[in-house]
């Protein structure tokens, strides 16, 4: 069975798709906690394991029933986000779903941490869109836990995918964001154009004592700005 924390309707805050339709489908557990980011990420509710009785438990048939039931009439994209959605990758009722988003034509993002590797010889996962949310130091994460080079390169090579970096003030003004981003910049060949950075801000306030500092650094550096449009607009709310 799959763990599901959420599954609703909005339009994407964040990255290359913000502003689109897009019906969320967020994925219970991850492999990692992030703990730098203010105490727990964002998402802890599809993380923390005091939470794992809060998830919900579905077949492939029943989650195709609910993210149709959330599906407006009209298109929407499609995000799988979590926690982290790749650990179900393998998983035979998660792959089912896969297909089935895959031959309904919706657009489908994966946002990952980029730390496991994926099956791209199943064309589903080929066909998706990847934001590779790689943690750097300010997620309090080890560095052999939160980048894997193998899996990084696998992305790099087969999928269509973008860069989403969480920076805050501190990580911009002690340089420490650009001498992070630099080093997998060379290591793993990223162009510019694909990466995206963004203020980390779980709240409102949060997010705007980040933002003016991370937007004047992707002006420098010539990268894409992200802003999170949900938090904007709703401060803490959930599923929105
Ligand atoms: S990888 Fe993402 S979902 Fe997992 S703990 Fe870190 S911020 Fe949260």
């Amino acid at each position: 069975m799959l763990s599901v924390s959420e599954i609703f309707y909005s339009l994407q805050g964040e990255g290359r798709y913000a502003g689109r339709p897009s019906v969320f489908v967020r994925f219970g557990g991850c492999n990692l906690r992030c703990e730098g980011f203010g105490g727990k990420c964002d998402s802890y509710y599809a993380v923390d394991a005091s939470f794992r009785e809060s998830w919900g438990k579905y077949d492939t048939k029943r989650l195709i029933a609910e993210y149709e039931f959330k599906k407006p009439y009209l298109y929407a994209d499609t995000v799988l986000t979590g926690g982290e959605p790749t650990l179900w990758f393998k998983d035979a009722e998660f792959r089912e779903f896969a297909e089935y988003l895959a031959a309904s034509g919706t657009l489908v993002s994966v946002e990952t941490n980029a730390t496991k590797e994926i099956d791209f010889g199943f064309a589903p996962f080929a066909n998706f869109v990847y934001a590779l949310s790689v943690k750097l130091s300010n997620s309090g994460e080890a560095k052999e836990s939160r980048i894997n080079p193998a899996a990084l390169t696998s992305f790099i090579k087969h999928s269509n995918h973008f860069f989403k970096f969480v920076l805050d003030a501190d990580m911009v003004a002690s340089g420490k964001a650009k001498e992070e981003i630099d080093e997998l910049k060379n290591e793993f060949g990223i162009v510019p154009q694909n990466i995206y950075c963004m203020p980390l801000g779980a709240s409102k306030e949060e997010l705007l004592g980040n933002a003016k500092s991370v937007f004047e650094f992707c002006v420098e550096e010539r990268y894409c700005y992200s802003d999170r449009v949900h938090i904007r607009v709703f401060d803490k709310k959930r599923g929105v």
